[in-house]
């Protein structure tokens, strides 16, 4: 399968998983490091970035 780059942009960019719900959190990097962002399902802060490997 072809890469596209706009594809790529738009699942993975800036999106991070919460580590508790599996919910999609769209947030900037920055924020999510300085821990300003929460999940809005079960407001847990732990987050991990969308690619696993
Ligand atoms: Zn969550």
């Amino acid at each position: 399968m072809v890469k596209f780059p706009e594809a790529e942009a738009r699942l993975f960019h800036n999106m991070f998983v919460c580590r508790r719900c599996k919910t999609k959190v769209r947030a900037p990097n920055m924020k999510v490091i300085a821990k300003k962002i929460s999940c809005r399902k079960c407001k847990s802060k732990v987050l991990r970035p969308v690619r696993r490997k």
